[in-house]
């Protein structure tokens, strides 16, 4: 309903649909690309539909990869024995930039939300129980974001893994609040990685 017709309706429609993009944004982006040179318009919507086809999920970690496995997952200098859970790719990178980190990661694809009907099932636990489960792991750091949801995983996914006797440790609080790994700092989140607190102490 965005008051156009036909292919510029469309469009407003189309954008208006992503995350964080209201109305208002929609019907501006709209008018840039209807402004914007050919050839800009072409390498965008290149871009969208080569992201398609070729961006995938690891079939280990489920991080973003253009391979059957991440680079992360194939990197044989990492520390096989520590896998970071986070809940988004977005997180792996955040965690990366911090440069503190040298283990592994799994992503669970969102975070345990009841209002939006997102359960244990619909993330990716049961993959990272069978990752844990041959022995080769010696910590699970749980990196959910700060906020209701991530601590509703984080709490899950401890008792879980507490069954299966596999250390697990979360990180250290001072980081903001209710918000997303992303929007604190690297130094911040690099800290809140070092002092990371055992929460469950496994075997
Ligand atoms: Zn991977």
């Amino acid at each position: 309903m965005s008051g156009y017709d036909g292919a510029l309706a469309d469009l407003v429609d189309e954008l208006g649909r992503l995350p964080g993009i209201g109305p208002k944004s929609a019907q501006r982006i709209a008018f840039y690309i209807l402004g914007a040179p050919a050839e800009d318009v072409t390498r965008l919507a290149e871009a969208l539909q080569t992201v398609k086809a070729r961006v995938r999920f690891c079939e280990i970690c489920g991080n973003v990869s253009e391979e059957e496995t991440c680079a992360i997952c194939r990197d044989p200098r990492r520390n096989q024995a520590l896998i970071c859970v986070v809940e988004e790719p977005k997180d792996v990178l955040a965690i990366e930039r911090t440069r503190e980190y040298r283990g592994l990661y799994h992503v669970l694809g969102g975070a345990i939300n009841p209002i939006q009907g997102i359960g244990p099932e619909q993330l990716r636990i049961a993959g990272l129980l069978s990752r844990v489960s041959d022995g080769s792991v010696s910590e699970v750091i749980i990196a959910t974001n700060p906020n209701i949801e991530g601590e509703a995983t984080a709490a899950y996914l401890s008792r879980m893994l507490h069954t299966i006797e596999i250390p697990v440790s979360r990180l250290a609080s001072g980081l903001p609040v209710g918000g997303d790994l992303e929007y604190a700092d690297e130094i911040t989140l690099g800290r809140a990685l070092e002092g990371r607190r055992v929460i469950s102490a496994g075997r």
